[in-house]
């Protein structure tokens, strides 16, 4: 057995995640069941469903389309709605917010809201472009902000132990579940009074953990999202440090976000040092699954490129990524990003200089790259600074 399946044992045994307590999360036949013992007609079901993803109350008694003897009941009965709540707020000076949410058990995880976005969605064409109209101009007008991209997180800590990572250090916690993965995004969106239909909302699958190995729980949370809570899967986008077995499920799914892939080397050596999962899965057999993905009209895979100064981010990488996506044969661009530093991790920003040039040397061999703007540094809520910190206030 080589070194890389020892390292990654504990990934496969992700321990397990806790008993979802409330109703928030259920949806469908799953929350009719739930309340089989009241015996209710189906938009009955309709309008909790309402109540809770739309207008995301935080107590059955809210539910105000029920008659009060209903709520009653339910409540009696000890059923909660159980939305996760914001514990503590970080605001940034560029307006970004990261926040600890409550989880079932009491623990924290962490999401972040970027007014404006990143530019991480730059070049994307499959999603509906900025000049969409609003349909409710005079509520938006009063908002600090015209669009927003939510940073949503999949497991506290993370197993895969990229070195560059500050939420690795954690190590994984534990998975989180449905709920809790599409809480974030409805405690965040009822801070800022925002709706998916009227708003601009973006979601990136990029907070803590591995998406697809918390997978059931991950593509729950999406169809969560995408059902009742209408936030579109092409505003969606998941990232991947390169799980195979989860790429490959994923090409099977009809509903399912954009697809980026942390590639953050030019080729598997340098990836080796840097993403121990990579003796696990090589870049070829990453993009070997990726290519199993049918993409929809004028969709990107991305590439996420993390640069470490000194590391990976001279004209040569670059020319080697370059080669990279081209074998590739599918439409993608590059998103680069770069090194947001974090306590007890050993690496060098870039300088500004090298970004630039890495990004102008894509370009000019014809590969569309972008340069992600990092968001919220000075509260740890940038790219790889997720780590339950509370120090940066
Ligand atoms: N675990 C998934 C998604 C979360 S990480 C993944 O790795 O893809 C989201 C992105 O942040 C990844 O592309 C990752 O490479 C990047 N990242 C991690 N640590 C970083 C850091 N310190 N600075 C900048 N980007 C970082
Ligand atoms: Fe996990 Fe992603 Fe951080 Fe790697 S970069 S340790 S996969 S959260």
């Amino acid at each position: 057995m080589t070194t890389g399946g020892k390292l990654l044992t504990p990934i496969l045994d992700a321990p397990g995640s806790a008993p979802d307590q409330g109703l928030f999360g259920l949806w469908n036949d799953e929350l009719s069941e739930a309340l089989r013992q009241f015996g209710l007609l189906p938009y009955r079901v309709r309008q909790l469903e309402t109540a809770l993803y739309r207008q995301k109350v935080t107590d059955i008694r809210e539910v105000t389309t029920w008659p009060k003897d209903l709520r009653e009941r339910v409540a009696a009965a000890g059923l909660l709605v159980g939305l996760p709540e914001i514990a503590e707020t970080f605001r940034s000076v560029d307006g970004t917010e990261r926040y600890l949410i409550a989880g079932n058990d009491g623990q924290t995880v962490e999401t972040v809201w970027m007014p404006e976005g990143d530019g991480g969605e730059e070049g994307d064409s499959s999603s509906t472009p900025d000049a969409e109209p609003d349909t409710d101009a005079s509520a938006s007008a009063k908002k600090p902000w015209s669009r927003a991209t939510i940073c949503v997180s999949s497991q506290i800590g993370c197993a895969v132990n990229c070195q560059f990572c500050l939420t690795a250090k954690l190590g994984i916690i534990r998975n989180l579940t449905a709920g809790e993965i599409a809480g974030q995004v409805a405690a965040v969106l009822k801070r800022h009074h925002a709706e998916p239909g009227r708003d601009r909302i973006n979601l990136v699958f990029m907070g803590m953990g591995e998406p697809f190995l918390n997978y059931d729980a991950f593509m729950a949370a999406v169809r969560l999202l995408a059902g009742p809570m209408e936030i579109p899967e092409s505003r969606m986008t998941v990232s991947t440090s390169g799980i195979v077995p989860g790429i490959l499920r994923f090409a099977q799914e009809k509903v399912r976000p954009k697809l980026a892939i942390s590639l953050n080397a030019p080729n598997d050596l340098v990836r080796e040092q840097i993403m121990p999962v990579t003796r696990k899965w090589s870049i070829a057999e990453v993009i070997d699954a990726v290519r199993q993905v049918p993409l929809r009209q004028r969709e990107r895979i991305t590439f996420e490129y993390v640069l470490l100064g000194g590391v990976n981010d001279q004209p040569e990488h670059a020319d080697e990524v370059v080669k990279l996506v081209r074998r590739a044969q599918f439409p993608a661009k590059v998103n680069l990003i770069a090194w947001n530093p974090g306590p007890g991790v050993p690496f060098k920003m870039p300088g500004a200089d090298d970004v630039a040039r890495f990004q102008e040397r894509l370009r000019e061999q014809g590969v569309p790259a972008f340069v992600r703007k990092p968001r919220g540094r000075d509260i740890y809520a940038a790219c790889g600074q997720l780590k339950k910190t509370t120090a940066a206030n």
